[in-house]
């Protein structure tokens, strides 16, 4: 029977960064992972750059069903605290749009860091394991069986993240530690996910296909601005994910092509300055030629502006700034980069991430209901809840 401080359950992102600080404290501390590597999802994240954190980080980037439980962790740990890290190991990054930071070579520097960073402090990593069994065995300790071991610790933190890619080593061994607790578990759902479409809708859109446009995305939710992507499945691009997280099962969703313009506008002031093109070559200027052709009905393209009556224009103004689309589903879990719903916040410490009624037992990252934008805004939280857990393990 081995004797551990804390055994955190997932070498990601969220359980590392809780070993370290753990360890820090000088907390013995075990990392047990199931995969063959740890932080698989940190070098897949961000195609390979790993979008580590966001210059503006505020609880309204973040859905949960307790809106309130994320502010706590990330003002105590803050995107410039994970940049001072960063800073320390001289890891090159830049901004890119809304203030989202990648790093400028791989993700592999951020997975590096965090190893080393667990080494220095002799936190042990143990890859390929499986565990069988976890017991509370008295107020303070639990019971761990694995296929490698019997291990006696004082905390267990679980780490073991969403069910995004299953590929990838993600499984719901999280939850299912929750319910053998009696911790509620809210509803899951992929989220941060392409929209695939009904069958009619796939057919007329597939010409589309490798078009990217700016666009606002919206529903009753929420709105956002930013590139929706044409696939030969359906809509991505990141406007098509972020909307994805705020959309329910057979809703419709609203897509503006030209956010920027008032498109009535400007068909208005032209058909006054008798411009006598015909309507398909003023929206040429505008949007893809292909896009045009499918918005819109050929009969009112191929005709002159000055033909065009104002019913006309209703129509074509409806067709591109309020185009409304019923996605038939998502691509689900297997393209997904996060999942919506999880471990319950109300029975979870927010200063801590321990639960309520469990003393010892800890839950941090995705596993728990807090799901970020699009953004980095996943990891930040991973790094907040990851470092708030370790000061207490
Ligand atoms: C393709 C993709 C790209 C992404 N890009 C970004 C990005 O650029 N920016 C961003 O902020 N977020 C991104 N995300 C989301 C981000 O990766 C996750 O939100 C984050 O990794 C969550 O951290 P975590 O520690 O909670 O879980 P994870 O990092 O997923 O770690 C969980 C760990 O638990 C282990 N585990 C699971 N089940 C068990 C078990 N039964 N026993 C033992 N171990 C287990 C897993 O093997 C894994 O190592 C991306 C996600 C995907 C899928």
């Amino acid at each position: 029977m081995q004797k551990i401080d804390v055994v955190v359950i997932g070498a990601g992102a969220s359980g590392l960064m809780c070993a370290i600080e753990a360890g820090k404290r000088g907390r013995k501390v075990m990392v047990i992972d199931h995969a063959n590597k740890a932080g698989k999802k940190i070098l897949m994240s961000g195609g390979g750059r790993c979008n580590f954190t966001n210059y503006q980080v505020d609880a309204e980037n973040f859905i949960s069903q307790n809106s309130h439980f994320c502010k706590s962790a990330l003002s105590r740990f803050s995107q410039w605290d994970f940049l001072a890290m960063i800073d320390q190991y001289q890891i090159p990054f830049h901004e890119r749009s809304h203030g989202q930071l990648f790093c400028d070579d791989s993700a592999k520097n951020i997975l590096d860091m965090l190893l080393a960073e667990c080494k220095k402090i002799n936190v042990d990593i143990q890859l390929n394991c499986t565990i069988n069994i976890i017991k509370k065995i008295s107020d303070k300790e639990f019971h761990l069986k694995t296929d490698k071991d019997n291990i006696q610790c004082q905390s267990v933190v679980v780490a073991t993240g969403g069910l995004s890619i299953p590929k990838m080593g993600a499984t719901a061994y999280g939850y299912q530690i929750a319910e053998q607790f009696d911790i509620n578990v809210l509803p899951v759902c992929a989220a941060l996910v392409p929209f695939t479409l009904q069958p009619d809708d796939k057919e007329r859109y597939s010409a589309l296909s490798g078009i990217a446009v700016p666009c606002e995305v919206s529903n009753q939710r929420q709105s956002f601005k930013e590139n929706v992507l044409f696939t030969h499945r359906g809509l991505s691009g990141p406007a098509i994910l972020q909307i994805s997280s705020y959309w329910k099962a057979g809703e419709l969703v609203q897509v503006n092509f030209l956010p920027e313009l008032d498109v009535r506008q400007m068909l208005l002031e032209k058909r006054n300055n008798k411009v006598k093109m015909q309507l398909k070559t003023i929206l040429a200027e505008y949007l893809p030629k292909r896009l045009v052709d499918v918005l819109i009905q050929q009969k009112l393209l191929i005709s002159s502006l000055q033909d065009l009556s104002n019913k006309d224009l209703t129509e074509v103004v409806k067709n591109i700034e309020n185009w409304q689309i019923k996605p038939n589903g998502t691509e689900g879990y297997r393209t997904a980069e996060v999942t919506l719903g999880g471990v319950d916040c109300s029975e979870i410490s927010s200063k801590t991430m321990q639960s309520l009624t469990v003393p010892g037992l800890f839950f941090v990252g995705e596993v728990l209901d807090v799901t970020g934008w699009l953004g980095g805004y996943n990891f930040q939280w991973a790094w907040a809840s990851g470092w708030c857990a370790g000061q207490y393990v």
